[in-house]
C-alpha cells in the first residue's frame, strides 16, 4: 500500500485543508491531555515551513449529534493549539458558511485558521457530498492526520478527497508504514498477541493474520472459548456460545496453515469477576468449576515470551487478562515487557492494549503505538479504511 504524503506534494504559496484528530478530553474549558494535538504538530509544522503556506485545520470533538453545541465548542482546543504551535490560531466562528468563507480568503502565508467542530453538521457523518464540497473549497489542497477517523468515510475524512489532490500526514504515513506490512509482508517470524474479552470483536483480527503469521498467542478471555472446543473444562470463565463453531473452524485453519497457535496453559483465576477478588493459580489447562480465568499463567507468560524473543515482528492488539484489576494485571505486564524487549519490529494497537502499554510507561520502547483504536482494529483485519484509500497512489 503506497500513499501520497505531503512529501511527495509542493507545498509552495499553497492553502492547505487539513484533517487532524482533536477529539481531546477536557476539563472545566481547560484540555486535559493534549497527546493528539502534539501528534499532529510535526505535520503542520512541516506544512508551515513551506514557502508561503496557509492552513485551514479542521477536527471533530465530541458528539453534538450533529448540532451546534457551545459545550463542543473547538475554542478551548484552539487556545492550547496556540500554546503547542507558538503562533495565534484565529479560530472560526463555524464550519461554514459566509463568514467563515471570509476568514478564509483573508488568510495569508503563515497563518492557521481553526474551523469550528465538523460534527456541528449531520452532513459530516452523512458523508454529504454539498458538505464535503464546501468544505474542500477552503484549500487548494487536502492533507489528512486523522487516523483515529480514518475507518469512517465522513464528509471531512473521505469526502473532501473527491475534490481536492490529497496526501497522507505523518502520523497516518507511519501507521501505514508499520502496519501494511504485518498483512502484505511481514519479516519471520511473525508473532500475532490477540487478547481482550471477546472472540466475536477479534475473529476478524485472526483471520486477517493468520495468513501471515507464524505463530498465533490468543489470550485474554476470547482464549476460553477455544479452551473449551478443545474439549478443556474452563469453569465459570468467558465462553462466547455463539462462536464455538467460528473458533473450532479457526483452530483447524490454523492447523491446516501450520501456525503455531498457543493458548494459555496455565491461570490466574478468581472465583468472581471482582477487583478484589484473590487470585488463584491454576497450574493446568482446566480450571475447576468454581473459578473463572482472569489472567494467563507462569508457564503460558513463559510460552509466549519465548516466542516474541524470537520474533523479527510481532503485533499486539488486547490485553492478556483483566489488566484493570492489579491482582490480573502480571500477564499483560510481561508480555508488554517482552514485547518492548523484542529487538524486532513491534506494533501494539487497540484502545485497551495501548492504555495497558502507556500504563507501564513503555511505549517509547515500541516501534509503533497505533494512534486509532477501532481504525486500527480494522486495519488489522484488512478492511479498506475510507480515509486511506483516498491517499492511495
Ligand atoms: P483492545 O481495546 O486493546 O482492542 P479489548 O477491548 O478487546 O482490547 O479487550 C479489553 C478487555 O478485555 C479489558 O477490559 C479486559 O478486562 C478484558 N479481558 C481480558 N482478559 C479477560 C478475561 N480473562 N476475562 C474477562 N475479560 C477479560
Ligand atoms: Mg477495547
Amino acid at each position: 500500500m503506497v500513499l501520497n504524503t505531503i512529501r511527495d506534494a509542493d507545498l509552495t504559496g499553497k492553502k492547505v485543508l487539513i484533517r487532524v484528530d482533536f477529539n481531546v478530553p477536557l476539563k472545566d474549558g481547560v484540555v486535559k491531555d493534549d497527546t493528539r494535538i502534539r501528534a499532529a504538530l510535526p505535520t503542520i509544522e512541516y506544512i508551515l515551513s513551506q514557502k508561503g503556506t496557509s492552513l485551514v485545520v479542521m477536527s471533530h470533538f465530541g458528539r453534538p449529534k450533529g448540532k451546534k453545541n457551545p459545550e463542543f465548542s473547538m475554542a478551548p482546543i484552539g487556545k492550547r493549539f496556540a500554546e503547542l504551535l507558538g503562533k495565534p490560531v484565529k479560530v472560526a466562528p463555524d464550519v461554514i458558511g459566509p463568514e467563515v468563507e471570509k476568514e478564509v480568503k483573508a488568510l495569508k502565508a503563515g497563518e492557521v485558521l481553526l474551523l469550528e467542530n465538523v460534527r456541528f453538521y449531520p452532513d459530516e457523518e452523512a458523508n454529504n457530498p454539498e458538505y464535503a464540497k464546501a468544505l474542500a473549497s477552503y484549500g487548494d489542497i487536502y492533507v489528512n492526520d486523522a487516523f483515529g477517523t480514518a475507518h469512517r468515510a465522513h464528509a471531512s475524512t473521505e469526502g473532501v478527497a473527491h475534490f481536492l489532490p490529497s496526501y497522507a500526514g505523518f502520523l497516518i504515513e507511519k501507521e501505514v508504514k508499520f502496519m501494511a506490512p504485518l498483512l502484505e509482508n511481514p519479516a519471520h517470524p511473525f508473532v500475532a498477541i490477540i487478547g481482550g474479552a471477546k472472540v466475536s470483536s477479534k475473529i476478524g483480527v485472526l483471520q486477517s493474520l493468520l495468513k501471515t503469521c507464524d505463530t498465533m498467542v490468543i489470550g485474554g478471555g476470547m482464549a476460553y472459548t477455544f479452551l473449551s472446543v478443545q474439549g478443556h473444562k474452563v469453569g465459570k470463565s468467558l465462553v462466547e456460545s455463539d462462536y464455538l463453531d467460528t473458533a473450532r473452524d479457526f483452530l483447524k485453519a490454523a492447523a491446516d496453515k501450520k501456525v503455531n497457535v498457543i493458548l494459555p496453559v496455565d491461570h490466574i483465576a478468581a472465583e468472581a469477576f471482582d477487583e478484589n477478588a484473590a487470585p488463584v493459580a491454576v497450574d493446568a489447562v482446566d480450571i475447576p468449576d468454581n473459578l473463572m480465568g482472569m489472567d494467563v499463567g507462569p508457564k503460558t507468560i513463559a510460552l509466549i515470551k519465548d516466542a516474541v524473543a524470537k520474533a523479527q515482528s510481532v503485533v499486539w492488539n488486547g490485553p492478556l487478562g483483566v489488566f484493570e484489576f492489579d491482582s490480573f494485571a502480571k500477564g499483560t505486564l510481561d508480555i508488554a515487557k517482552a514485547v518492548a524487549d523484542c529487538k524486532g519490529t513491534t506494533v501494539v494497537g487497540g484502545g485497551d492494549s495501548v492504555a495497558a502499554v502507556n500504563k507501564f510507561g513503555l511505549a517509547d520502547k515500541l516501534s509503533h503505538v497505533s494512534t486509532g483504536g477501532g481504525a486500527s482494529l480494522e486495519f488489522l483485519q484488512g478492511l479498506p479504511l475510507p480515509g486511506i484509500v483516498a491517499l492511495q497512489k
